[in-house]
């Protein structure tokens, strides 16, 4: 274990020295020689962890120093963004604590600054950087065997702060060199916004590989809808790319319609009915609705391309009719698919294009910035947040 205040003792070596144990808030009167002075008490920082699987059970509670068996690179944690798989896991219905510990520390959207890195890994202390999320598979199957874990195979992969894997909530964390992407230090705190970009880095490379199984794919107009964090960043991506792009989401009040104009967008509150004349080439689903899934089902115009980024919950039963739909697209050769996750090529495509974007835009999506004391805020949620970040000191 790396003890913050024995650097001098040279602990790259992986020298043990405490034992690593997520350790409960001591009761007072008791608490644990945060000073690491004799090198054989575990130093503790802050991080937010919970229960997997039991609804409520989030805190802000002291740990033990993440391990060297983490990774080369001891981050230091300036900001994590709260997403839906986090309020999944807070609320007990997802996540996995790492085998053989009850508590997972929570978070996978990081941005942190490297505080030690090993000669010639490519790092440089300072720099800044946003950790991947996933980890491949042990076997590994063959997509994870070519770094292509955004596509695993056997479902075994691990993931920091979701499965398995403790998260970047913590104040300080460790990073391997090779899943660790460097930020343009001009973003600052906007970088926290890299891994949710990510996710639509690879859902654009999907979706331009399937629409170019056609030599004379020229996409002109895409359909967004929802216009949360993913959905906006869909609507970047788009217009980064030229195509006249079109949002739809629920609400007609509030910074979204402004968010999606200020891109040069088309904003559409309400149903998908009521743009029934717009003829998409490319749908972006990034609300995870049942209803709306089924809605743009065979919406897209010939040769379209519909992708589903949403993650819904099972068991709504809704009438469709399947036979029309069918039909629809096979005669018009639609394509639907699904993704999920992203690998280090779309990190890297993702810092891209938050460098090309405008920085004022991007603050639009931070809606609301908590300190780490006030983390349990980060988790509420309320009816303006677009993307809520927690700040560390
Ligand atoms: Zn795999």
């Amino acid at each position: 274990m790396d003890c913050m205040d024995c650097r001098s003792g040279g602990n790259e070596t992986g020298e043990e020295c405490g034992p690593v144990t997520i350790t409960l808030e001591p009761p007072e009167g008791s608490r644990v020689d945060r000073t690491g002075g004799d090198c054989t008490h575990p130093v503790l920082m802050r991080a937010i962890t919970v229960r997997p699987g039991k609804a409520n059970s989030a805190q802000l509670e002291e740990v033990a120093e993440p391990p060297l068996s983490d990774g080369a690179l001891l981050i230091r944690a300036r900001a994590l963004g709260v997403c839906g798989t986090d309020h999944e896991i807070v609320s007990g219905e997802y996540g996995w604590a790492p085998a053989g510990e009850e508590r997972l520390v929570l978070g996978h959207e990081s941005l942190g600054t490297v505080e030690r890195a090993p000669d010639g890994c490519g790092f440089a202390i300072g720099d800044l950087v946003v950790g991947i999320v996933r980890r491949p598979d042990p076997v590994p199957c063959p997509a994870c065997a070519a770094g292509e874990w955004d596509m695993c195979r056997n479902g075994r992969y691990t993931e920091r702060g979701i499965k398995q894997r403790h998260g970047y909530g913590g104040e300080r964390y460790r990073l391997e060199p090779e899943f660790a992407v460097k930020v343009d230090p001009a973003l600052g705190l906007l970088g926290v916004l890299l891994e949710p970009a990510s996710i639509l880095a690879k859902a654009w490379d999907q979706t331009e590989r399937i629409g170019h199984r056609t030599g004379t794919w020229r996409p002109r107009i895409l359909l967004v809808t929802g216009a949360g964090p993913i959905g906006l960043l869909a609507a970047l991506f788009g217009v980064q790319r030229g195509l006249e792009v079109h949002v739809l989401d629920r609400v007609s009040e509030g910074s979204k319609p402004g968010l999606v104009r200020a891109l040069g967008a088309i904003y559409h509150a309400g149903e998908l009915q009521s743009i029934d004349g717009l003829a998409p080439d490319i749908i972006m689903e990034c609300t995870g609705a049942p209803s709306l899934v089924s809605a743009v089902l065979g919406r897209s115009a010939c040769c379209g391309v519909v992708c589903l980024t949403g993650v819904s919950a099972g068991g709504g039963l809704l009438e469709l009719d399947t036979g029309g739909l069918n039909r629809t697209m096979v005669l018009q050769n639609h394509a639907v698919f699904g993704t999920v996750n992203a690998n280090r090529a779309h990190y890297r495509t993702a810092a891209d294009a938050l460098a090309k974007a405008d920085r004022g835009w991007l603050e639009g999506l931070i809606s609301r910035r908590v300190p780490l004391e006030r983390w349990h805020e980060a988790l509420e949620r309320r009816p303006d947040d677009i993307k809520v970040v927690v700040e560390f000191a």
